[in-house]
């Protein structure tokens, strides 16, 4: 509680100094100078064209290697915080359900973000010149056969976890959290304290860093629009608004998801339902953060919608933490948005995998602003896209995960309403 009241200060120190209008300026002032670049670029000496690229790219590269450094720290740090946050028992009553709810309406978030970015193929109308090259993972080598798939599954336990973290494989990771955060919880108190506040430390540090890396993201969106814009001209606005149109969508599907669960199985109508959910998904919204507006969420489900106390205190601090919809639909549309642009065929097999990743990772993913493309980046290392297709999106990064924390806060007051009635 303490930890989450200094990051509550934190988050109202950063909407505070306006972030998102920051970054909506820089980007139009990115815009503007992109379009001047481009209509002198034939005047401009080839040298100075590469010169002025690099100089505008560097903001963004800084940024991007800050997030890289703490990246898998944070993810790791994030999970077992999220699972030493209950107790044995907890988890074993209402927790186990509970995952497997988190883990069903994620697949289907995924599977439905799949289907808009393919439907949409927003990557297709941006401008060829971007490279990539899929790095065919060791399980895309084994034929897929029944024979086969215990194997496959064998190879998301890591035998060695530095080589995860060294390599990224995001799956690995966070499978890896989950048993170390189990086997934390069977410790005694006396010796799993001092370990759960180490985890605490750790996951503030890096979002220290992160913070501190949030204000270059103006300079960042501005140097990175600009180059983009001046090396292609306007065709790529045309690609980056079918893209925010795709997560959009994809969003305001999965909202429509959750009011059918609402009331077909919550029997709530969904007007009433989203009514009193306001106060939270408002919160969600303006502060970019789930665990924000957990507080306020928490008093929604007891107050407003009258669940059990026993079972909202376990499902929205732990829905607050792993269960992310939103992000992992705003992860999926950017992956395979990013697949497009570097113009890599994605397979079955490999598409599948990456998809199982995205889970994995919106699990990961902490529930604070900016969060979901910091967690995109590993996603995207781990199956061969450049990291720096981040750059790509990050203009548009503030007002979507303001969209998709809002829709995770929904997903959890759903998770809550659903569960009451199933759970009896
Ligand atoms: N900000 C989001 C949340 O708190 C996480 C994300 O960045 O996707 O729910």
């Amino acid at each position: 509680m303490e930890n989450l009241s200094a990051l509550s200060e934190k988050l109202k120190h950063l909407i505070e100094s306006k972030l998102w209008a920051k970054v909506l300026i820089a980007m139009c002032l990115g815009i503007g100078l992109g379009l001047v670049l481009n209509s002198l670029k034939d005047q401009l000496s080839v040298s100075l064209v590469a010169t002025l690229a690099n100089w505008l790219s560097f903001p963004g590269k800084l940024f991007m290697k800050l997030i890289q450094m703490i990246m898998i720290a944070l993810i790791v740090s994030s999970i077992l915080t999220g699972i030493t946050g209950s107790s044995l028992e907890q988890l074993k009553n209402v927790g186990i359900k509970a995952l497997f709810y988190f883990l069903i309406t994620t697949i289907v978030s995924v599977a439905v973000g799949t289907l808009v970015a393919m439907l949409i193929s927003p990557g297709k109308y941006m401008p060829v010149g971007f490279k990539g090259e899929l790095l065919p993972s060791d399980t895309d080598k084994l034929p897929f056969n029944m024979a086969t798939i215990p194997d496959m599954l064998l190879r998301i336990i890591p035998e060695n976890p530095l080589q995860s973290m060294i390599t990224g494989d995001m799956l690995s990771l966070v499978v890896f959290s989950v048993i170390i955060g189990v086997a934390i919880l069977h410790l005694s108190p006396q010796i799993a304290q001092p370990v759960g506040k180490m985890l605490e430390a750790v996951q503030s540090i890096c979002m220290n860093i992160v913070n501190g890396a949030m204000k270059i993201v103006p300079f960042a969106v501005l140097g990175i629009m600009a180059s983009i814009i001046a090396t292609t001209g306007t065709e790529s606005i045309h690609g980056l608004a079918l893209y925010v149109l795709a997560v959009l969508l994809g969003l305001f599907l999965l909202l429509i998801f959750y009011l059918l669960l609402v009331f077909v199985i919550g029997k709530i109508n969904p007007i009433s339902f989203l009514k009193k959910s306001k106060d939270a998904i408002l919160l969600a919204f303006s502060t970019t953060s789930s665990a924000a507006a957990m507080p306020v969420s928490l008093n929604v489900a007891i107050v407003n919608f009258k669940i059990r106390k026993s079972l909202s205190n376990i499902i929205i601090p732990l829905g607050a933490t792993i269960n992310m919809d939103g992000t992992a639909m705003y992860q999926c549309i950017s992956f395979i948005f990013l697949a497009q642009v570097y113009g890599l065929e994605l397979g079955f097999l490999s598409l599948g995998i990456s998809m199982i990743t995205i889970v994995a990772a919106s699990i990961g993913t902490p529930a604070v602003p900016g969060a979901g493309i910091i967690v995109l980046a590993s996603v995207l290392q781990s199956s061969g896209i450049p990291t720096e297709g981040v750059m790509v999106i990050i203009g548009m990064e503030r007002i979507l995960g303001m969209f998709r924390s809002a829709i995770n806060v929904t997903g959890d007051l759903t998770a809550c309403v659903v569960l009451d009635k199933v759970l009896v």
